[in-house]
């Protein structure tokens, strides 16, 4: 962060909505998030969201049909722990309040808000809220309210108990907005102690059989102060959020405030150092930039056993779930900047592996196994099938995630444990999944009745990314099997595998399908994308934008339209797989009918632009790309962050304009694009066990190995040894 501090604050967005501020400068640690929510009011609070911790409700289908999802799970709510109640001498709520600042400090995570509180005499008074989430004991929250005075300065009555009755209280403090997000039903809480400097809580879902136990502890005074305001007063709490057993360690008592900024700050500086990203000569990119890494830092489940929801923990929007939006859009920020967080999100799929062989034995695959949609323990919970189990391309994105994350750490303690047995299952699924075909004379493999990432074009025959995504994965089961099978034949024979099988995973590969457009000369989204009619898009006001807003799925599938990269995220993922002039007609053909109606899109575009050279047409889809949530782009911001979105920033400056790449030697490749906006950019990464510091300005790369052995690089075609210090001339 070239040792200055970044801070986030309210002139940086666009829109004041509470919902937006509260999602913008919620903090979390991977395992709990809190929103910037109103302390007095709680407009908009989703409350405390704590990763994994769900409720089943049942589906209600109109036409049930086998082996469709039986239940929902949705990210449960439990209570702020940010709520507070001020009463004036009278006993009168102090219950307007206004947001007068509020900043979040990137390199350290503590969030300081100002507010003017008012009572209904309009007498007021200055409150100031200082908190940090602790990032190592991850249990811990602490908050510090001061307090004063600006026309009042009588007895202040503050009051953080838990408004809970005793007896259970069914289907009370789920979320706020009900278009957002299902109301659960099925939830009580108790309180379980309550004195003058202690409160317990606990919370416990009825279907799913999960409980958090809340502990809050004032540190100062009691939880219930009555003091004279005169020239003001501070009040910290100390929070403990306990999920079933875990985080049993430190009590609360032995945790403070200070720690837990010290924890917070100490954290912070490992992830900029390891990870910093600086733009030269645009601040306002700079911090945009630094804010999306913070974000998606504080998203990220880091115990093996939870992963990144689409929101992450700073909004209860898609129901707290994960998607292929990890592996294909978060996870390179982590593979190449902090390897040890990307092993435990591919850990997670290890564990749900057990649902996923479930999942292929429904849908008639006797052997491998199909990774769900959308979820947060591994079942597949989507009620609508073709924009989801369709999308059975979710267990290539697996895999592919996989190879590069071997790629770029050679983790074969990881390979061993876990990542062989993900690729063998997705491989074997792919193997009994797909058909010969003849076509032309020739025998082929192909995959039908498929929806690839564009979700306005579904069940269809050979999505050429999903055949991509396949053949990637059968040809990494077959190499990284045979390597297994030489150095520790005892793994392989664990998963009951053999060369042969290995042999016909690679035989598949070599003859599966790929649809060309013969007119266009490019690669074709599927067998019947080319024979519909393009979508009649200057008929289509602004307004009817998104699409699946405003039209049926059917009345969009029979149209030539994407929401989002489909074949160029391909061409992004594969690029040894298609020549410079095929590349540009294809990004040009498909770029005409894409809506980016889904925020998995322009980032994509952006980084295969700067590939192209067109890095002003790279940048313009990064502007939109890198601020997307602080200006509110897809409208939608306060249901929560896009955490595809975020990684898809970082893609597009490491992987857009630096061209980062990983050769089929497995050599790291950099091919400079610098933005004509931007005076230099420098960036981190962790490759095979070294850290490098890369800078690119208008006329030079350099490159300096800050830790590991000398290595070999290529920069703009030219392989380097480096082992100091290279710099190469634009
Ligand atoms: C996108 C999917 C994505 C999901 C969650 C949808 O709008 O089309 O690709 O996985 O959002 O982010």
């Amino acid at each position: 962060m070239h040792n200055r501090k970044l801070i986030l604050s309210l002139k940086d967005i666009n829109s004041n909505k509470k919902g937006n501020i509260a999602a913008i400068f919620s903090l979390s640690n991977g395992y709990m998030g809190i929103q910037a929510s109103d302390p007095i009011t709680g407009a908009n609070d989703v409350g405390t969201l704590v990763n994994g911790f769900f409720e089943y409700s049942p589906i209600t289908y109109g036409e049930p049909a086998a082996f469709y999802p039986k239940n929902n799970q949705t990210i449960v709510s439990v209570p702020s722990l940010r709520k507070i109640r001020l009463l004036d001498e009278n006993n009168h709520s102090f219950n307007f309040s206004e947001l007068k600042n509020i900043s979040l400090d990137l390199s350290n995570g503590q969030l300081t808000e100002v507010y003017e509180v008012s009572n209904q005499g309009g007498e007021k008074i200055e409150m100031t809220v200082a908190s940090a989430i602790d990032q190592k004991k991850l249990a811990f929250y602490g908050i510090k309210f001061s307090f004063k005075p600006i026309s009042y300065q009588g007895k202040l009555v503050v009051d953080k108990h838990y408004k809970i009755e005793r007896k259970n209280n069914d289907g009370v403090g789920e979320v706020e907005d009900p278009r957002k997000t299902r109301l659960v039903k099925s939830i009580s809480k108790h309180i379980i102690s309550s004195d003058d400097f202690r409160e317990v809580i606990k919370i416990e879902t009825k279907e799913s059989q999960q409980s958090v136990t809340i502990e809050g502890y004032s540190t100062s005074e009691k939880m219930l102060t009555k003091r004279a305001l005169k020239t003001g007063f501070d009040i910290t709490y100390i929070y403990k959020v306990s999920e079933g057993v875990k985080n049993k360690g430190v009590s609360i008592e032995q945790n403070s405030f200070d720690k837990i900024k010290e924890h917070s700050h100490k954290f912070w500086e490992d992830v900029w150092n390891q990870s910093e990203v600086t733009v030269s000569g645009n601040d306002e990119i700079n911090l945009a930039l630094h804010f999306n890494i913070f974000q998606l830092n504080q998203a990220t489940g880091r115990d093996g056993k939870t992963n990144i929801a689409a929101k992450g923990l700073t909004g209860s929007g898609y129901e707290g779930h994960t998607f292929w939006d990890t592996e294909m859009y978060m996870l390179p920020y982590f593979i190449y900047t902090n390897p040890e967080f990307a092993r435990n999100l591919l850990i997670y799929r290890y564990h749900t592996l057990t649902f996923a062989r479930k999942r292929a034995k429904e849908l008639g695959i006797k052997h491998g196994a199909l990774f769900a949609w959308r979820s947060i323990n591994g079942e597949e919970t989507s009620a609508y099938y073709p924009a989801s189990t369709a999308a059975y391309h979710i267990n290539g994105d697996i895999a592919y995630a996989i190879g590069k994350y071997y790629e770029a750490t050679d983790d074969d303690d990881f390979m061993e444990k876990y990542g062989f047995e993900i690729l063998l299952e997705t491989a074997r699924f792919w193997r009994e999944f797909g058909s010969w075909t003849e076509k032309g004379g020739k025998k082929q493999f192909e995959f039908l009745t498929v929806t690839g990432p564009d979700e306005y074009t579904a069940m269809v025959d050979n999505n050429y990314f999903t055949n991509r995504m396949a053949e990637n994965n059968l040809k990494l089961a077959y190499t990284v099997g045979l390597r297994l099978a030489k150095s520790n034949q005892k793994v392989f024979d664990r998963l009951n595998s053999s060369e042969s099988e290995l042999r016909e995973f690679h035989h598949i590969a070599d003859n599966i399908y790929f649809p060309m457009n013969a007119q266009y000369q490019i690669n074709a989204q599927d067998d019947s994308f080319f024979s519909k009619p393009v979508w009649p898009f200057n008929k289509t006001p602004k307004t009817k934008y998104p699409l699946l807003l405003h039209y049926h799925p059917l009345n969009i599938y029979r149209y030539q339209v994407n929401k989002q990269a489909d074949t160029i995220l391909a061409d992004f993922l594969f690029p040894e797989t298609i020549t410079d002039s095929q590349l540009r007609r294809e990004f040009e053909y498909y770029e005409t009918i894409t809506t980016h109606d889904s925020s998995l899109s322009r980032s994509i575009f952006s980084a295969v632009a700067a590939r192209m050279g067109k890095v002003n047409h790279a940048y313009r889809y990064f502007t939109d790309t890198v601020r997307l949530d602080l200006t509110d782009l897809q409208g939608n911001t306060e249901d929560g962050l896009h955490l595809a979105n975020l990684g898809g920033s970082w893609l597009d400056v490491v992987q857009g304009f630096a061209g980062m790449q990983v050769s089929s030697q497995g050599l790291l490749k950099i091919i400079p694009h610098l933005p004509a906006e931007w005076d230099s950019f420098q960036i981190r990464l962790a490759f095979k066990k070294r850290l490098l510091d890369i800078v690119i300005d208008k006329s030079q790369t350099q490159i300096v190995l800050l830790s590991g052995d000398p290595m070999e690089i290529v920069i703009n075609q030219s392989q380097q040894t480096l082992t100091k210090i290279i710099k190469i001339n634009n």
